[in-house]
């Protein structure tokens, strides 16, 4: 990143990874590893309740629904808008989970900073240089993906973007970006992810699901991820893919994301580190 201007971005010699609190009690980068879960898109009352109940129950540290949805085509469901982030807050409070969500646009700002605790930016965001601006000042802590042409250069350069602007509180998200092959949905680029946590001091997750694209590949990629290094997963999880509104084939079903929950126990262990600490359901007044 030489002639760049670069400077905060960068992991001084010794410097600790950023720790970035979420709420709830919750921070990325402590070295404890941390999972956000939830639907792709909030759909409905029931979907967006049912699936928050499961990964809560599974030891999520925080939930994330898309509302506003950067989908390709302009036929494809676009995202509940308020309403769904109205019943994101509202499974965050009962569940005392942090709230993640995407912003598509600087004018959604104001309605953002009313129900979120963490602001998405996605992929196709990545460089979009007013957005970053914008969300820099806004004062919440900022998940960041990496474009899908995006080299890891441009990637720290758009955190960079966020740095400078005043806010610290970045969590950077590797999604798999596109190759000359095109059989999966995306390549997961686990080793650019380790080279930015050894080159950056940002706390990095990786997103399983986006990357592959395939349900039956989340489980194997998010555990290399865990033994590679990353500080925690953004995984899609639905009480029924086969029904989802959006991205169903990537999703996990709850009962495959238990599993995810208990395999990456092993794989921390094995590399001398442990899950973040999580709330059990029935502490929060879950029925379960
Ligand atoms: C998403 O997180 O649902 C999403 C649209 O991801 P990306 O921006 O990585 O494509
Ligand atoms: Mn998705």
């Amino acid at each position: 990143m030489s002639g760049t201007g670069a400077t905060r971005v960068w992991r001084k010699s010794g410097e600790a990874t950023t720790r970035v609190h979420l709420g709830h009690g919750l921070s990325v980068g402590g070295g404890d590893f941390v999972v956000v879960a939830g639907p792709c898109a909030i759909e409905s009352a029931e979907q967006l309740e049912k699936t928050s109940g499961a990964v809560k129950q599974a030891g999520a540290h925080a939930l994330r629904g898309g509302a506003f949805k950067p989908r390709t085509s302009p036929y494809s469901f676009q995202g509940m808008g308020e309403p769904g982030l109205k019943l994101l807050a509202e499974q965050g409070s009962k569940l005392r989970l942090p709230v993640v969500s995407e912003i598509l646009d600087a004018a959604q700002l104001p309605l953002m900073l009313d129900y979120v605790d963490v602001l998405q930016i996605g992929a196709r965001n990545m460089q979009n240089f007013t957005l970053l601006r914008a969300v820099a000042k806004a004062g919440r802590p900022v998940l960041l993906k990496r474009g899908f042409g995006a080299t890891l250069d441009e990637w720290l350069l758009a955190a960079e973007y966020l740095l400078d602007g005043g806010n610290d509180d970045v969590i950077l998200c590797e999604r798999g970006v596109r190759t000359f092959d095109t059989t999966l949905r995306n390549t997961l680029d686990l080793a650019g992810m380790a080279w930015v946590k050894e080159k950056s001091r940002l706390p990095v997750l990786v997103d399983p699901s986006h990357s592959t694209g395939v349900q039956s590949l989340v489980t194997p990629m998010a555990l290399a991820a865990a033994a590679a290094g990353a500080d925690g997963l953004l995984v899609e999880v639905h009480v029924n893919p086969a029904e989802a509104l959006c991205d169903g084939r990537q999703a996990l079903t709850p009962a495959l994301f238990g599993g995810l929950m208990s395999a990456l126990q092993g794989v921390l262990g094995a590399t001398g580190r442990k899950l973040a600490h999580a709330e059990p359901l029935h502490a929060v007044g879950g029925t379960r």
